[in-house]
């Protein structure tokens, strides 16, 4: 899996919020890796800085949001004509206009995203064929009347009953999951090599959660494109997801393979939330009776504060008494492609 070519590179991203009450650290030196058509699933509690990490390589970071520092290297691939093979550049995302000619060629076509919310990615008085059809037309030379046919394949690959009528139809005119079934076709429909989503069954039963999660897998064979796929919910890690980083207060704190996270994690944070997962086997051998969910002590601490050391610090059952509170963890490599950041790995 390693020796997979990059498709995008996260290097020490920095992502901060400059608000009357103080800075938010949204986003606090990111280090991050998607191969070309894998899955990364990037992985915390809310406000850990994953949807923001998301939007700063979008370049679609709300003000007063800015990137600080960092690089957000895309290895895109250009087809040359009369070249015998395509040819990779390299373009640091972190350093184009948001809104300039090269960043909006790039977003909505080579990186495309699903957010939690269908609605926010539909206009509401416009038919689902006419947003479709704009977004390819923006990208690709092709007529309008081409654009619908592309458009109606990808609804019908979405498995969207009666695509060519759905064309016509307005956002409220569909269900919760045909509408993300429509926001995917939206997404996919240039074929870009990153799709970014962003909790896109949270909001769906669970049965729609399963299918939407099986379309997304087909697809990505299909097109052979990479994911990285945020959410709160490690289920939906382990069944979408082959390198997983876990993310707590803006950084990156224990990186590695799905197997390696969920049967052998390192970081305390990771263990916390593994254990904060309900079991159906806890049911069983308890006789039936409910089992106590475990949570993590303490509370996330307030966003503006800056913590000295390790910012898991006042909520890790293990922290070292004036080491862990004083002195930032580095990063340290236990296995190839396993890291944590954490004192209790660090080689002395
Ligand atoms: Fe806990 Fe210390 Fe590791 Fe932070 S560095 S997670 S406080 S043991």
């Amino acid at each position: 899996m390693l020796g997979n070519s990059v498709l995008v590179e996260i290097k020490n991203l920095r992502t901060y919020f400059h608000l009357p009450e103080g800075t938010v650290r949204a986003v606090d030196g990111v280090d991050l890796t998607v191969r070309r058509g894998h899955t990364l699933g990037v992985v915390g509690e809310s406000g850990c800085g994953k949807s923001v990490t998301a939007l700063s390589l979008l370049r679609l970071v709300p003000s007063p949001g800015r990137i600080e520092g960092g690089e957000i290297l895309f290895y895109r691939t250009v087809e040359e004509a009369g070249a015998s093979s395509a040819l990779t550049d390299v373009i640091d995302l972190a350093k184009l206009e948001p809104n300039g000619r090269e960043m909006r060629s790039i977003r909505g076509n080579q990186i495309s995203m699903v957010f939690q919310e269908p609605m926010s990615a539909l206009i509401p008085v416009r038919t689902v064929g006419s947003q479709i059809t704009e977004v390819i037309t923006l990208h690709q030379k092709v007529s309008e009347a081409e654009a619908r046919e592309i458009a109606a394949d990808m609804l019908a690959r979405v498995r969207l009953p009666k695509p060519r009528q759905a064309l016509d139809d307005y956002p409220f005119q569909l269900s919760g999951g045909m509408r993300q079934r429509a926001v995917i076709a939206m997404a996919l429909c240039c074929r870009p090599k990153l799709l970014i989503a962003d909790e896109p069954t949270t909001a769906l039963d669970v049965t729609t959660e399963a299918q939407i999660l099986d379309l997304m897998r087909e697809l990505q064979k299909e097109f052979g494109m990479a994911i990285m796929y945020i959410t709160h919910n490690l289920g939906v890690i382990a069944e979408m997801a082959e390198m997983v980083a876990v993310m707590y207060l803006g950084k990156v704190v224990e990186l590695t393979d799905v197997r390696t996270l969920f049967m052998s994690p390192l970081h305390p944070y990771t263990r916390a939330l593994l254990k904060s997962i309900p079991q159906l086997t806890d049911a069983v051998t308890r006789g039936g009776k409910k089992p106590r969910l475990q949570t993590i002590e303490g509370m996330v601490p307030d966003p503006y504060s800056v913590l000295p050391g390790c910012t898991f610090h006042p909520r890790c059952p293990e922290r070292i008494p004036d080491v862990c509170d004083r002195v930032e963890p580095g990063v340290s490599e236990v296995a190839p492609g396993h890291s944590v950041k954490c004192h209790l790995y660090s080689s002395p």
